[in-house]
């Protein structure tokens, strides 16, 4: 192992986004450090990276202190329950990362000189009065609502982020994630995509809430990965939304999976659940400038692969 390789911890490393991100790292010729306590991660999605030198993993609640002896130079802190679903059942655990386990991960980097990326999101623009979303817009979100455990703890974890950057000097860099989707998201977490794809793929009813009109910016993994990889490691400390800024309805979206997976689905209409937002597309002018970033793989391309893994889950 040469000396001047880069060691990179990854929270949530178990997770849908922090397993691709462990995948690239490790390809980029980086160690990695990966931390997950299973809440919502999956020994699946790094069982394929088990026995490589470049990547070892610790079981632990990031919320609690996080002991490391080696150098490092990056933490990528990602782990958080990430769909609405996961965030109703688990409320307390989804504040606690995003505070608690944010100030851990912040505090490992300024002990080891290393600098930090904060996994935020769209939803700090809560259902927002601003579209598309660039990031000066400071959001509209219902503090005590079902999302407002989710939205206010990133919204703290950007804060105490550029706490640590303006009082500690930490390097920081903050990026926001629009809705994503690729392999390795868990079936049953609730999320359109895996909700649409394995009911269309069972030919059961596809279950559109409301009438439909809300809409969605879907971004496929690989696309999302590569953008908060360069990110990371570029010169800028404020806030870079990263998403795919083609946006569609829900009733739109359902009709294209069942198109796709040829399936005999019918729509089912079911309650909005409450505070949805009404409209999401990230403005991805500064990915674009600042980054030479934007989405390489189409919708198609990405929903093939997408629903090529679940087929196998299913
Ligand atoms: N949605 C839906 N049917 C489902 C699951 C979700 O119509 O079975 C809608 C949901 O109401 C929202 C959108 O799809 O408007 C995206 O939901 P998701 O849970 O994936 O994430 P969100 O973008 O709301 O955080």
């Amino acid at each position: 192992m040469s000396k001047k390789q880069p060691t990179s911890v990854v929270t949530g490393a178990a997770g849908f986004l922090g397993s691709h991100l462990a995948d690239l790292l490790v390809a980029r010729g980086h160690k990695v450090i990966g931390i997950d306590n299973f809440i919502t991660g999956s020994v699946d999605n790094i069982a394929h990276l088990g026995g490589n030198p470049n990547f070892k993993f610790i079981q632990q609640d990031v919320t609690e202190f996080i002991f490391l002896t080696e150098p490092v130079n990056y933490v990528w802190h990602f782990a958080s329950p990430a769909s609405p679903f996961d965030y109703l059942n688990f409320p307390i655990q989804t504040l606690k990362v995003g505070s608690l386990g944010t100030h851990k991960a912040l505090g490992l980097a300024k002990y080891k000189h290393a600098r930090f990326l904060l996994a935020s999101t769209s939803e700090i623009y809560g259902d927002p009065n601003v579209h598309p979303q660039p990031e000066e817009y400071w959001g509209n979100v219902n503090t005590i609502g079902p999302r407002g455990c989710y939205d206010e703890a990133k919204r703290f974890a950007e804060a105490m982020t550029m706490g640590y950057h303006r009082e500690h000097k930490v390097q920081t860099r903050i990026v926001r994630i629009f809705n994503t989707y690729g392999p390795r998201m868990r079936l049953n977490d609730g999320r359109v995509v895996p909700a649409f794809v394995s009911q269309a793929l069972k030919n059961k009813p596809v279950t559109v809430f409301g009438k439909g009109r809300q809409t969605r910016s879907f971004c496929y993994v690989s696309d999302l990965i590569e953008g908060i990889y360069r990110l990371m490691m570029s010169g800028y400390d404020l806030p870079v939304n990263i998403g795919n800024p083609t946006e569609m309805t829900m009733l739109q979206f359902a009709e294209e999976i069942i198109r796709v997976t040829k399936s005999k689905s019918k729509i089912a209409f079911k309650p909005l659940p409450q505070d949805d937002p009404k409209q999401r597309r990230p403005d991805i002018t500064k990915a674009r400038e600042l980054l030479g970033w934007s989405p390489k793989v189409s919708l198609a391309d990405g929903l093939r692969e997408t629903i090529a893994y679940f087929s196998k889950k299913i």
